[in-house]
């Protein structure tokens, strides 16, 4: 029998990137968007503040862009501050890449497991989905999961119980499957 969990944000991640006023490493989103219109060239920005003075930093997501090339309802939701398209655009690899930001997920997310049924039995096959792409290692997904420690996950991976296709050890943030065996 195959259990399902699923890792959920329960919030929006920190932006970690240095700011130039007071040296902090985290900036938090602030919720707005910043749209530029020259003629018909539109630039964009999603705000975020700096978490230890408050300062206003500017990631870019439309530079010099045509009108005509913004699908309306995206630009609808920049004039709205759309909650979701903060969420969205944080999570875009360009939008990460062109800021040369990274984001901090910290204790920003929760694992479902749908109820503990699964602790009773010898043998569990997981399916492991996330929601949001969090980096996350699995050896702790599995011991949160399974209510075991850190220590304890990694006897268990040691001694072969634990297997899996994925590195249980390194930072994931795709789904992945493994079975335990006790
Ligand atoms: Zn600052």
């Amino acid at each position: 029998m195959s259990t399902s969990w699923v890792v959920v944000p329960t919030c929006l991640p920190l932006v970690r990137r240095r700011c130039h006023t007071c040296g902090s490493e985290f900036f938090r989103p602030s919720g707005k968007f910043r749209v530029n219109a020259n003629h018909k060239l539109l630039d964009a920005w999603l705000l975020v503040l700096c978490n230890g003075c408050g300062e206003t930093a500017k990631l870019t997501l439309l530079e010099r862009t045509n009108v005509r090339d913004i699908p309306s309802t995206l630009l609808d939701r920049l004039h709205g501050n759309d909650s979701d398209l903060t969420a969205e655009l944080l999570q875009d690899p360009l939008v990460q890449r062109r800021s040369r930001v990274t984001l901090d997920w910290g204790d920003a997310w929760r694992l479902d497991t749908g109820g503990w049924d699964h602790l009773d039995r010898e043998v569990i096959d997981v399916s492991v989905r996330f929601a949001a792409r969090i980096p996350i290692r699995p050896a702790r997904l599995i011991a949160e999961g399974c209510g075991l420690s850190r220590a304890g996950v990694e006897r268990l991976i040691t001694e072969g119980k634990v297997v899996s296709m994925v590195r249980l050890g390194s930072p994931l943030s795709g789904d992945f499957t493994f079975t335990l065996k006790r």
